[in-house]
């Protein structure tokens, strides 16, 4: 395991920033520099580095480019109002990554040493951390397999790098119930598949689902199970809750969905606030016959990029569930609220979540 110094070399050309925090969007952006380090076989890992932010090279042969032998990790730096900067939950976003290694027989990474890379990148790129309401740093963690060989197998040499973007709020409306689709066709991901880390394959997979459920006018899809298309998984980049006559309910972690430190988080507030809340096997005729009786108070999505996402209607075929009027859910707005509340350092953090850079 690495225990290396980070070297640092500093660009000699800074670009100019974005002026403009609310025409930011999401990951139009790269700041300075980036986090590298190598892997190789016999080696382990070493030689990190902070460098000027630049294009690779690479041989057109690497397996990545292949097979996808990749894994990533979404998160984010937030500014305090003290003009600081912290993380969130950092140490779960690395534990995570390795969960995802181990799948895809990438080599482990020091944890701890990765929480320091990022906060090296992070404190050299500070006056990259925007702003305005609702703006942060959005950090990507991503490691590929860069051997130049054209046969399946694990990889030799690996690179481990880190990127950031100045991202605008999610939604720069703010958050309004989004309408998705449920996909009944495609499947994400099973069970004994990759459904529980975050790789490449998985996107790809979703690509074609989500273009049509654009060109029908909705944001995401909501994926059900691929054996019996009958269980509900998540939604596009989010998990997914629901509140049935009060029961809140979120799909249980079965081995092909991602488990978001956004859901976690959400799951633990909820139950210090008192409310009852289960992971478990959750039908879509649950919930249609919920929406029917009217018990289906709210339904929302939970991720690092958009936080909390209301959701407003659900369609189901040819049919339209339209969820609490449309109109924002007091817990939806609740955990909105202190999550990002939290996050910049507006109010308490009774869980210790934030860790200062
Ligand atoms: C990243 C991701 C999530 C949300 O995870 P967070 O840790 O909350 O950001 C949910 N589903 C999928 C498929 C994801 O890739």
């Amino acid at each position: 395991m690495t225990s290396a110094k980070i070297t640092i070399e500093r660009t000699q050309t800074p670009k100019s920033k974005p002026k403009d925090s609310s025409s930011l969007g999401f990951g139009n952006y790269y700041t300075d520099h980036m986090f590298i380090m190598d892997y190789d076989s016999g080696q382990g890992w070493h030689n990190p580095r902070i460098t000027p932010y630049a294009p690779l090279s690479l041989d057109p042969a690497a397996m990545c480019l292949h097979y996808g032998q990749e894994v990533f990790e979404g998160m984010k730096a937030y500014r305090a109002p003290d003009g600081g900067a912290v993380l969130f939950r950092p140490d779960k976003n690395m534990a995570r990554l390795n969960v995802s290694n181990r799948r895809l027989c990438i080599p482990e990474i020091d944890e701890e040493f990765a929480i320091e890379a990022i906060k090296q990148l992070v404190s050299i790129d500070k006056d990259w951390i925007p702003k305005g309401e609702g703006t942060s740093l959005y950090i990507r963690p991503f490691i590929i397999a860069v051997d130049p060989h054209i046969g399946v197998h694990p990889a030799d040499h690996l690179l481990f790098i880190i990127i950031l973007s100045p991202v605008g709020a999610y939604y720069p409306e703010g958050i309004n119930p989004v309408r998705i689709y449920v996909e009944r066709n495609f499947v994400r991901a099973v069970r004994g598949g990759m459904g529980y880390v975050k790789t490449a394959g998985n996107y790809a997979a979703s690509l074609k689902a989500q273009d049509e459920a654009d060109k029908q006018g909705y944001t995401q899809v909501l994926w059900l199970d691929g054996v019996e298309r009958k269980y509900i998984e998540e939604v596009g980049t989010m998990n997914v809750f629901f509140k049935i006559s009060g029961e809140i309910v979120t799909p249980a972690l079965q081995g092909s969905i991602l488990g978001g430190i956004t859901r976690m988080s959400c799951i633990d507030l909820l139950r210090s606030w008192g409310y009852t809340v289960n992971e478990r096997t959750l039908s879509l005729a649950e919930v249609e016959q919920a929406a029917e009786n009217g018990n289906l108070e709210e339904a929302f999505g939970t991720g690092t990029a958009a936080v909390i996402s209301p959701i407003g209607e659900l369609k189901v075929e040819d049919k339209h569930l339209i969820i609490n009027d449309n109109r924002i859910g007091e817990v939806a707005q609740r955990l909105y609220d202190t999550l990002t509340g939290i996050q910049n350092c507006r109010i308490p953090d009774p869980f210790g979540w934030v860790v200062r850079i």
